[in-house]
Formats: C-alpha cells, sequence, structure tokens
C-alpha cells in the first residue's frame, strides 16, 4: 500500500528532522541518508559507552589489585604455629577457628581433637588389668581411657587422671606449661578435655591375662570378677574412634567360664551387642547402665554432656531384647536431688519398662578429689542443701550411716514393688555365678 507507505516515510521524515536537526534551515535529507546517519551514530554511541565501561573496569580492576597487594604486603605473616593458650584469630566473616599448635615429636602425642576443645592423647601402657590388691577394690578392673568427656559433677575418677598426669610430668614426659594445661585452671577441667587412649592394648591385656589366670588359681572366688568401666566410662565419646573397648571384649570372648561386668552411660554400649553376645555365650556378664534419674533438666544439672536418660533407657530395651543380662545402675544417689520416693519410683518403672534384669543403687560418696567440683554445682542448682552436704560429708567420704541405711530400705521396698532381685545395693554387684573351668579357649 503505496499511501501506507508514504505515509510512514513522511511521518519518519519530519521526525527525524524535528528531533535531530531542528537548527537546520536546508532542504530536508533524503530518509535513507537519514536512517543510515541515525544508525552511525547509534553504532558509535554504543561502541564508545562500551570501550569507555571496558576501560573504567579495568582500571577499577587494576586499583583493586594494587590496593589489595599493597594491604597484603603491611599485614605482618601469620605465625605458622600458634600456643594452644592464644587467642582464636578473628577473620572478617568467617567463624572463629583456633589455631593448635602441631608438635612433632613428643611423649604424650596428640591422636586427634574436637572443636569444643577436647584432646585425646596417646598413653603409653604395659597393664591394662588392675588386680584388687592394686586398687583396693574387691575386684579386677579395666578402664581403656583415663578421663572422661561426659563431665559428671560428682564423678569420682579425677583423682585417677590427676595421678596420670603428675606422673607424666615427673618423667619428664609433659614440660611445666604443659602440665598446667592437663590440669585446667581448678584443678578438674582437664579429667573432661584430655583423654588419654591407653595404646598397646591388647599387647598389655595378653599378659595381664596370664597374670589373672596364674593369680586366681583353679577356682573362682568373690573377688575374681573384672568390671570394665570402674574409673571412665568405656563407651565415652573417645570409643567411637578408637574402639579400645570394643578390642578387650573380642579378646575376652575368646575366654571362658569368666565373670565380667560393664558399666556405661552410653548408648554406644548397643553398637557392640554381637561381641558382647559372644562374651555372654561362655561367660557370666553383666552389663550395667547408669543412670540417676528420669529427670532430663536434672540430668543437665550434674552431668555436662551424658547422654539423655531416654538413650539411654533405649540402650538398656536394646540390650536386654537381644539376650543380653543387662540392668540399671543408680549411682550416686544424690541426697535430697534424686532420693525422693517418686523420682524413684519413675526410675524403677522406666527400668522395668526397658526390661532390666536386676537394679543396684548407692548414695553419693563424696571423696575429697569430688569435692571442688561438686560442690560448686550443689550451690548453685541447691543452694539450700549446700550447708547439710558440708555438715553431712565433714568427716568422711561415705554418706551418714543413717541415710545409707533408710535409703537401702526403700531401695529394697523398690525393688519388690517392680519386680526386681532384691540386693544388698552396690555390695552385691559383680558375683561370678558360674564353676570353673577351663577359662581361656585356645589355649
Ligand atoms: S560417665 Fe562415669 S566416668 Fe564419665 S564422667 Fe560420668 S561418672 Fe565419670
Amino acid at each position: 500500500m503505496p499511501g501506507a507507505s508514504f505515509g510512514i516515510y513522511s511521518g519518519y521524515y519530519r521526525l527525524a528532522h524535528d528531533a535531530t536537526n531542528l537548527a537546520c534551515s536546508g532542504p530536508f535529507p533524503h530518509p535513507a541518508t537519514v536512517r543510515e546517519s541515525f544508525r552511525a551514530t547509534v553504532r558509535e554511541s554504543f561502541r564508545a559507552t562500551v570501550r569507555e565501561s571496558f576501560r573504567a573496569t579495568a582500571r577499577g580492576s587494576f586499583r583493586a589489585t594494587v590496593r589489595e597487594s599493597v594491604t597484603v604486603s603491611r599485614v605482618p605473616a601469620l605465625p605458622r604455629l600458634r600456643s594452644p593458650t592464644a587467642p582464636p584469630i578473628r577473620v572478617p566473616r568467617v567463624p572463629r577457628v583456633r589455631m593448635v599448635a602441631v608438635r612433632v615429636t613428643s611423649a604424650l602425642p596428640v591422636l586427634d581433637e574436637r572443636l569444643r576443645g577436647t584432646k585425646f592423647v596417646a598413653l603409653g601402657t604395659s597393664s591394662i588389668l588392675n588386680s584388687p590388691a592394686q586398687t583396693g577394690m574387691d575386684f579386677w578392673s579395666l578402664n581403656p581411657y583415663v578421663g572422661c568427656e561426659f563431665g559428671c559433677s560428682y564423678c569420682y575418677a579425677r583423682y585417677a587422671h590427676r595421678y596420670v598426669v603428675e606422673r607424666a610430668h615427673d618423667a619428664g614426659k609433659l614440660s611445666d606449661g604443659e602440665f598446667r594445661e592437663f590440669r585446667g585452671p581448678h584443678g578438674w577441667e582437664a579429667f573432661e578435655q584430655r583423654i588419654f587412649v591407653k595404646e598397646q592394648i591388647l599387647s598389655a591385656l595378653e599378659r595381664d591375662l596370664q597374670r589373672f589366670f596364674r593369680s586366681v588359681g583353679p577356682t573362682v572366688g568373690p573377688s575374681d570378677t573384672i568390671v570394665i568401666g570402674t574409673a571412665t566410662d568405656p563407651y565415652q565419646p573417645a570409643e567411637r574412634r578408637f574402639r579400645l573397648t570394643r578390642q578387650v571384649l573380642e579378646r575376652l570372648a575368646r575366654c571362658e567360664e569368666l565373670s565380667v561386668g560393664l558399666i556405661t552411660k552410653s548408648p554406644l554400649v548397643a553398637r557392640d551387642i554381637d561381641v558382647l553376645q559372644r562374651v555372654r555365650a561362655r561367660n557370666d556378664l553383666e552389663i550395667y547402665v547408669s543412670l540417676i534419674t528420669v529427670d532430663a533438666a536434672l540430668i543437665r544439672k550434674v552431668e555436662v554432656r551424658t547422654p539423655l536418660p531416654a538413650v539411654r533407657l533405649r540402650a538398656l530395651r536394646r540390650l536386654t531384647a537381644a539376650g543380653l543380662n543387662a540392668g540399671l545402675i543408680v549411682a550416686p544417689v544424690l541426697p535430697g536431688v534424686t532420693d525422693h520416693l517418686p523420682r524413684l519410683e519413675a526410675l524403677f518403672a522406666a527400668a522395668r519398662d526397658a526390661g532390666a534384669r536386676f537394679l543396684h543403687a548407692g548414695p553419693l560418696r563424696l571423696y575429697p578429689g569430688i569435692r571442688d567440683r561438686f560442690l560448686p554445682v550443689l550451690k548453685q542448682h541447691f543452694p539450700e542443701l549446700a550447708g547439710r552436704y558440708r555438715r553431712a560429708y565433714a568427716r568422711q567420704s561415705a554418706a551418714p550411716r543413717t541415710y545409707a541405711t533408710a535409703l537401702t530400705r526403700r531401695i529394697k521396698r523398690l525393688q519388690q514393688r517392680y519386680g526386681f532381685p532384691v540386693n544388698d545395693g552396690m555390695r552385691d554387684r559383680y558375683r561370678p555365678r558360674r564353676e570353673p573351668a577351663q577359662r581361656e579357649l585356645g589355649l
């Protein structure tokens, strides 16, 4: 349609003129010329913009690089090694990190460490099985670790950790600085943060079993039980990585007619149901899941990092469902805190529901080494009891006799009511129940 075409040309022609050449007084140029001129202008303008933008970017980038290199050259180089006590290095917009010392040679090499500050330290050991004569306890004992991350405020094993640290210091394996670190500011923290992992445990156990069999003779006596976890928890978090307890159980599974006890607060014990069943097949085995109350909030006041009650009860259920002889150990009963009848009833009922086959309980023993840790916790959460504890435990570590007698009566009544065997509390644990036999398979 030419008319229409013309109309468009005409409109464009006028528009181009009005917009670009208002000052021009000469004749109007041809539309094709105007179009070409317009395109050339746009092209040139676009190229100029791109060129300028490219130059600006290159300029900015160059300046930034120069600025950065100048800044970097002003910052002193980071030290390659830092003291473990040095403050954390702060990096903008990056979570706080702590550089730790890496020791190339050390008498106590660090095997692993956690973000929360725990270090696992190798401890060479030539003996792992402690006789009753060595410990004063009425059974043999075995503890794969020294120290425990669970950090119960009433734990009496802190003294053992302190003993190991002092011996290592005396033997020159810890410097004075390391000695302070391995004690902690108040003398008790390191128990929860510097965990000794006993090395060469299997060769030590091999030698000790020979000693054990020589000492025990042909008949099993009441003090011939081997209890794993008397001082520290054999299934504490370290076990997940180092698996020492599992190795010990694998070895004991090759023995027969032993009497073995195992105490833990950890559900990790259920990981080893297979090997526990093999131990149980030829030996007496009693597994004690330790729990002082089913009240999770109360647990957290006195046990810093232990698994919560429901988790422990579930592990107990798995052990008993697997046919293992497992029960509950309620130790320590904390006077005025966990000994109320309704609390104990709830605990007994939960143990029965989890299939516990027995239940032992005993009151708190407040050894001197525990007081520094436990009494401040008690004062913080139960200030009304602090004075009563100080008076009750003023002259001895054991609970007052009258209290212990009353508690035993209460526990026995509950054992009857909930269908558990009635026992004499902690004195009645770890009794061998089998007749003597060959003891060691393959020897
Ligand atoms: S779990 Fe046992 S060994 Fe570990 S801190 Fe608690 S009481 Fe001590």
